[in-house]
């Protein structure tokens, strides 16, 4: 590609990371899937947690050393930050700040509180991220397959001048090499992973299969029947785009599919839809959105946790469950279990 380095295993030395001491802080969806890579990449990997919690125990349970973030901070070399972005910057300034010292590697898995400036390290502290473009419990399954879930590499403050080959080299050892890993910027990435989720890969999809199972059901169609065309069959779909692009999923269906899908899907998603996604866009840029979910977390989440209601009563998670229960497609016991990752 002519503008796009694609840095792989074979451009990575590997041993910069397997020499450093590696403090990942949480054990949620990426802690789980990273330190978990990291250690059968045969790195010296220690868990900063709350003792006694339940990521404690769940991180026992798979042989780790675990510690308090104040004392996992003073022995690391490397601290890869890997709790809910709205508590980071307090987690930060009481637990991290006081134990932290110049020559450290801060790390992140998203840029959010560094590029809001929520956190602001040092100026003597190295500042990196290695950020999985998929989610944390996949970052592990593709691992144990032998593959790896592509992601971007940044660096935002670099003191001892090797911050991108620590990167690349973290990035290495969770497996990211195997697949892809782009270098990009804290703001390109945190301003386009916002926007992605947000407008496209889930707020727009689920806003979508809500959408047309509400129309098909509120015209009398049966919802199992609604389901299965605008829910179920998304995954299959998308897994054509996702190995060949959108020529590849319109080489599959068929000629009717194929007329319909170009002639009525700019009917959905138009002009309209695009001046909602530049709204979408210019809020993130400004750092409103960024407020407005720091100070929604801040005051009880009382919004939040009322559209997590109303989401989950929708019909269509109602009728999901029904029917994922009876089949075994639905099932996906290997990557997610709630009790142990
Ligand atoms: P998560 O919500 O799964 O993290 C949960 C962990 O944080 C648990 O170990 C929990 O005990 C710990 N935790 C919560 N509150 C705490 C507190 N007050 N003190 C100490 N520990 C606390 O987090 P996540 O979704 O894995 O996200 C971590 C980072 O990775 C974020 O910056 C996120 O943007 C980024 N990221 C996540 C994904 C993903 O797949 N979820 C993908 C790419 C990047
Ligand atoms: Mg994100
Ligand atoms: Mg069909």
């Amino acid at each position: 590609m002519k503008d796009l380095k694609i840095y792989t295993d074979k451009d990575i030395d590997i041993n910069i990371i397997k020499n450093k001491k590696i403090a990942v802080i949480g054990f949620g969806s990426q802690g789980y899937g990273q330190s978990m890579n990291l250690k059968d990449s045969g790195c010296n990997v220690v868990l900063g947690l709350r003792l006694g919690g339940k990521s404690d125990k769940k991180a026992k349970n798979y042989g780790f050393k675990t510690m308090t973030i104040e004392d996992a901070v003073k022995w690391a070399d490397i601290i890869q930050v890997l709790i809910p972005d709205e508590i980071q910057a307090d987690v930060y300034e009481k637990q991290i700040k006081p134990n932290m010292r110049a020559g450290q590697y801060l790390m992140f898995a998203h840029g959010f509180n560094i590029h809001f400036k929520k956190i602001v390290p040092p100026d003597g502290v190295n500042v990196i991220m290695v950020a999985p473009k998929g989610p944390g419990h996949t970052v592990r399954s593709q691992y144990t397959e032998g593959k790896g879930v592509p992601s971007l590499i940044a660096v935002y403050q670099d003191p001892s001048g090797n911050g991108k080959e620590v990167a690349l080299s973290y990035a290495s050892a969770i497996g990211a090499g195997r697949a892809g890993i782009i270098e990009t910027t804290f703001k390109e990435e945190t301003e386009t992973d916002l926007f992605g989720e947000q407008a496209v890969i889930c707020g727009g999809v689920s806003a979508l299969m809500k959408a047309g199972f509400e129309v098909l059901t509120e015209a009398g169609y049966s919802p199992y029947m609604a389901y299965f065309e605008v829910l179920h069959e998304m995954k299959l779909i998308i897994d054509l785009v996702n190995q060949g692009g959108l020529a590849d999923m319109r080489y599959s269906i068929s000629n009717t599919a194929e007329y319909g899908d170009m002639t009525r899907g700019p009917k959905v998603i138009g002009e309209a839809s695009k001046d909602a996604m530049r709204e979408i866009l210019k809020n993130i840029q400004n750092g409103s959105f960024a407020n407005e979910f720091m100070n929604e977390m801040k005051s009880g989440q009382k919004e939040f946790n009322r559209l997590r209601e109303e989401n989950a009563s929708h019909p269509i998670e109602k009728i999901g469950e029904e029917i994922r229960s009876s089949f075994k497609w639905g099932r996906n016991e290997n990557i997610i279990d709630r009790n142990k990752n």
